[in-house]
């Protein structure tokens, strides 16, 4: 599938003459693969847990967001594929458009794939995430570590599809779990969801 197809859903709830996200239209690069987690004042507060996989990134509404703590099991709804520049986005989503609300960037870096078949063959990345179980290490600014994505309901039977966030490892969390969302700040500009809103576009 091309970059057009696979965004299509992602341009199609969206209307540019109205919102600043971008459209998308960068080339994968041929470095490590990125993620980005954004915080999301929406309708309800998520954060947006996004892993690049060829040409887009992948995108996961975690409503309680990523934890350190292996015990935590994060609920991870997926959303629509985001285009690679989404990584950048910051700011304010208009009132009334598709996620309307304040974003900010509060993690980002690379992570190294690590899905494997159970024979601990290495498989292709987006093929564990079709197939509903990938784990990854990140190398961000604030998540470190080895993570794991699994689908626990297929969205076959009209229920939503859901998967789960998962620190993988023993023992217990090493820092400080997930932060107060309204208190944490942005990885590029150090403003929180609050500085953001009050900024408006200027950021
Ligand atoms: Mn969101």
């Amino acid at each position: 599938m091309g970059e057009n197809d696979r965004l299509r859903d992602y341009r199609g709830k969206r209307d540019f003459g109205r919102t600043r996200e971008p459209q998308g239209s960068a080339e994968t690069s041929g470095a490590q693969p990125r993620f980005v987690v954004q915080i999301h004042d929406a309708r309800t507060l998520h954060f947006d847990f996004r892993l690049q996989v060829d040409d887009v990134l992948k995108s996961w509404s975690v409503p309680k967001g990523p934890s350190d703590d292996p015990q935590d099991k994060r609920l991870a709804m997926p959303t629509e594929d985001h285009p690679l520049e989404y990584e950048d986005f910051e700011g304010v989503i208009p009132r009334g458009e598709y996620g309307g609300g304040t974003v900010i960037v509060w993690d980002i870096g690379t992570y190294e794939p690590l899905s494997h078949d159970r024979k601990g063959r290495p498989v292709d990345f987006g093929e564990s995430i079709e197939r509903g179980h990938a784990t990854f290490r990140l190398s961000g600014s604030k998540l470190h570590g080895e993570y794991a994505l699994t689908r626990f309901r297929d969205g076959l039977d009209g229920e939503r599809e859901a998967w789960l966030l998962v620190k993988a490892g023993k023992g217990g969390a090493h820092g400080h779990g997930t932060p107060d969302p309204y208190r944490a700040r942005s990885v590029r500009t150090g403003r929180t969801l609050g500085q953001v809103a009050a900024d408006g576009d200027e950021g």
